[in-house]
């Protein structure tokens, strides 16, 4: 048993896809000239004043109610208040008090069969703050087309155990955030961003140890390292009669290591106070509800749904879940499979995992950039599955189907691709083999039985692939045993 448990929460910060801004009309558009999305009320002009944009409130509603939260009727916007070159008004519009969720929990997956629930605490709304571009000769440059585009945070209650748990909690909060369409969810870019609160306790011990919080992690994988990392630095001060220091520490991904930041005795005092100029966030029963509707169905329930409606191992469902849009053409293919009264749908997931996702990875593009119609590949798990082409053949011309769009049945009948049935020509293949490699025979008669595999794949090159395998493999024991 471990002599130390160690308690992670993690701050989740996602940008979301609204069109405009926070609090102005300003575009959020990503990749635009500096500055060039701004206004007097992004910029923090004096005598203007913010105006709530509705999509924010809609989407952060979106979130709460998919991460099992409570929606408060009424909250409102703070002011958080200190000084840096990239925050212009000289204070950030957030939500403090009384966020607009509260009171939540999301489930993770830590084994085959566990499940463990973690605590959501708060997700509340707030503005991003301008970007400083720094890598330059010249001076520091400020770009402010970031200032006021929307954020929420998403706080979590500090139920992780590992870094595992934490990683596993946030690819589930990412998918959540992309299944309903609110957020990127690409860390490399910075649409999500996430903090950690580390501390380590003797096992069995009920008091919190001192806890540090982690900055800077921007990748999935650097997040469990960074945690990894701290757990193993904390326990080796504890251990060594040393006491753990408060403060903020930062991931160096280089030298893949934690780093101190900043300790708290330096850290300021926001001296929050009611925003006076955003008027309070009400929100009505009929708009949870008409809201609740919209709301998709979500990756664990639909990774559920497909083990038991099309009978998938746990690990295909979850590979298929994880792209809203290809467990969406899986489910099409399928359909048409149902259709014609077909029901191979292990098949469907073995192709789409090995042979569709290649093609999409060696290409780097979506399932929707692929544009294969799904009835194609129906038909040509169909003719695969009923034994009319063998997988060499269906691997062979899958290729073509993709770039030319042809009908799989067709290219089998114009070129003869059909698998060979009448046993008669393996027969006659398989013979003469025997006649000309009595040695091998010999082998095989003295212990070594994997020579069939010698004996069926020539039978099978001899006839360019067309035959099914598992029938020459009979027929090769057959004549072997004789
Ligand atoms: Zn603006």
């Amino acid at each position: 048993m471990n002599k130390y448990e160690s308690i992670i929460g993690l701050e989740v910060h996602a940008q979301l896809l609204t069109k405009t801004k926070a609090f102005c009309s300003c575009s959020t558009v990503f990749g635009a000239s500096p500055n060039t999305n701004t206004c007097p009320i992004c910029l923090g002009f004096p005598g203007t004043l913010p105006v709530l944009n509705k999509e924010l409130v809609r989407d952060i509603i979106k979130v709460g109610i998919a991460t099992n939260c409570k929606i408060r009727p009424v909250s409102s916007f703070a002011r958080k208040n200190y000084f840096y070159a990239d925050l212009v008004k000289g204070y950030q519009i957030t939500q403090f008090d009384d966020p607009i969720c509260y009171d939540g929990h999301i489930d993770i997956e830590i084994s085959d069969d566990e499940r463990k629930k973690i605590g959501i605490t708060r997700i509340h709304m707030e503005e991003d703050t301008g970007k400083g571009i720094h890598d330059l000769d010249i001076d520091s440059l400020m770009d402010y087309n970031r200032s006021g585009v929307p954020l929420i945070e998403i706080v979590s209650e500090p139920d992780m155990r590992s870094a595992k748990d934490a990683y596993n909690y946030l690819i589930e909060l990412r998918r959540i955030l992309v299944y309903l369409g609110v957020c990127t969810g690409n860390m490399e870019e910075g649409a999500l961003r996430c903090d950690a609160n580390v501390s380590v306790r003797l096992m069995g011990s009920k008091e919190f140890g001192t806890k540090t919080e982690i900055k800077n992690m921007n990748s999935f994988r650097n997040v469990e390292k960074a945690i990894d990392f701290e757990i193993a630095r904390q326990i080796d001060l504890l251990e060594k009669g040393e006491a753990v220091v408060q403060e903020t520490r930062m991931w160096d991904g280089q030298k893949q290591i934690t780093r101190t930041m900043r300790t708290k005795e330096t850290s300021v005092n926001y001296r929050y106070f009611t925003e006076p100029d955003l008027i309070k966030v009400n929100v009505s029963d009929e708009m949870i509800n008409d809201i609740a509707k919209q709301i998709p169905e979500l990756p664990s329930k639909r990774k559920e749904r497909f083990i038991k409606e099309y009978g998938l191992p746990k690990y295909d469902a979850s590979v298929l879940v994880e792209s809203q849009d290809v467990a969406q053409y899986y489910e099409d293919v399928c359909s048409v499979l149902t259709a014609k009264n077909e029901h191979n749908y292990k098949l469907v997931s073995n192709w789409i995992m090995t042979e569709v996702m290649h093609i999409l990875s060696e290409r780097s593009i979506t399932i929707k950039d692929l544009n294969l119609p799904p009835n194609l590949v129906a038909e040509l798990i169909e003719l695969f599955s009923n034994d009319v082409i063998s997988s060499r053949v269906a691997k062979d011309i899958f290729p073509e189907v993709v770039k030319d769009g042809i009908s799989p049945k067709k290219i089998v009948e114009e070129r003869g691709l059909a698998q060979v049935s009448d046993t008669q020509s393996i027969e006659n293949i398989v013979k003469k083999l025997i006649e000309e490699n009595p040695e091998s025979v010999e082998k095989f008669k003295n212990g070594k039985k994997n020579i069939v595999g010698f004996f069926v794949g020539n039978t099978m090159k001899q006839m360019n692939g067309k035959a099914n395998p598992k029938v020459i493999t009979e027929i090769v024991n057959k004549y072997l045993s004789n």
